[in-house]
Parts: C-alpha cells; structure tokens; sequence
C-alpha cells in the first residue's frame, strides 16, 4: 500500500478507482469497468465495500460518506415520500436518478425495492463520490489566512501560516448534494424537520 494521498500520480481517478476495486475483490482490471455494479455483478461483500473505501480515502486524502444515498434521502426527505411499503417512490426514483448521474436511468424504475438500490451503485459511482470529495478539498482556503492546504498524511495544513484544516466531511457533502438535486425535481422536495416527524 502507499503513504497515502499520493496525489502526483498521473493516472486517472477513474483508472485508481478500477485498480483499488481489483485488487480488493481479487479481480484483474478487465474484469472491472466503470458500469460493473458491486453487487450482483462484482460479488462484493460489505467488508469489501468497507476495505474499498479505507483505501480510496488513503490513495486520495479524503473522507468518503459511509451511509447510501437512499437512506440519506429518507432522513432528509421523509420516509414516506421516498419510500413506502419497502418500494422505493417515484419521487424516490426521480431524486437518485439525477443524484447518481453515472447509473444508467432505466437501472432505477419505479417499483424497486430498497433492497435492489444497491444493486445499482457502480464503481462510476464511487468515481463520483471521490471526484466530488476532492473539488470539495481544491477550493478549501485557510480560515485564518486564506492561504491553500496543502496534504501531511491524512490531514490538511495551511501552506501560508500551517494551521491545520479540516478535510471535508464525504456525509456533509452527500448532504448537501442532495439538497441541490432535490431542488431540481419538480416540484422540488422538501426537506422534513428532524426530530419533529412521527416515529410511528
Ligand atoms: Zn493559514
């Protein structure tokens, strides 16, 4: 394994992404492509997914989202209007539609099952998710100074004055995503007030 944040290499993200998921389900990179689905397809196992992403994180310097899309959705949105009865809702379909611009639209029909969302996610989809979490650590600026970060390890420190920054939360910037996407739908979602939704 390397250092971490190896970030001089001159390959693709797509092209680590494919090679960090090879190595990890023991496959050849032409067994791997950008559509291959986790499940299903890849036969990945959740320790997998697991050891995938620890690895991203070290390869890029960034904090991946542990938490899928769709569940996050349902936080935000309510549980009924992106699910209900187990199937996930053709508003539920709309929003991960244009959240996951990489799956294939006719892969998420209404009538899925929760279940079956995984069934969907690619490693497109985890190319995403990694460019997504470093545009989000390209524009941070140093709170005090301004000044760019620059990377020790897994952590983040002001070229201009060296204080320490934060590298951005993979959960708060899937929040956020799906705040913006969720606004495009028409009408657009609305989001619920947490704590004040019945639990029933
Ligand atoms: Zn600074």
């Amino acid at each position: 394994m390397n250092q971490g944040g190896d970030l001089s290499d001159p390959r693709s993200v797509e092209q680590v992404v494919i090679e960090i998921v090879a190595r990890s389900l023991e496959r050849t990179t032409d067994e791997v492509t950008l559509n291959s689905r986790f499940w299903g397809e890849l036969d990945a196992e959740s320790l997998d997914m697991l050891d995938i992403i620890y690895a991203l994180e070290r390869r890029f310097r960034i904090r991946m989202p542990r938490l899928n899309l769709l569940q996050r959705a349902v936080d935000l949105f309510g549980e009924d209007v992106i699910i209900k009865g187990g199937i996930v809702t053709e508003r539920g379909i709309e929003l991960m539609r244009v959240s996951m611009p990489e799956v294939p639209a006719e892969w998420m029909k209404p009538g899925m099952r929760i279940y079956d969302f995984r069934k969907v996610i690619t490693v497109g989809s985890f190319v995403r998710v990694v460019e997504r979490c470093l545009e989000a650590v390209d524009k941070l600026r140093c709170s005090r100074c301004g000044g760019q970060p620059e990377g020790v390890e897994m952590t983040l420190r002001c070229t201009g004055c060296g204080m320490p920054i934060e590298l951005p939360s993979g959960e708060q910037l899937l929040v956020q995503d799906l705040r913006i996407y969720a606004q495009r739908l028409s009408p657009p979602l609305v989001e619920v007030q947490t704590g004040l939704r019945d639990e029933a």
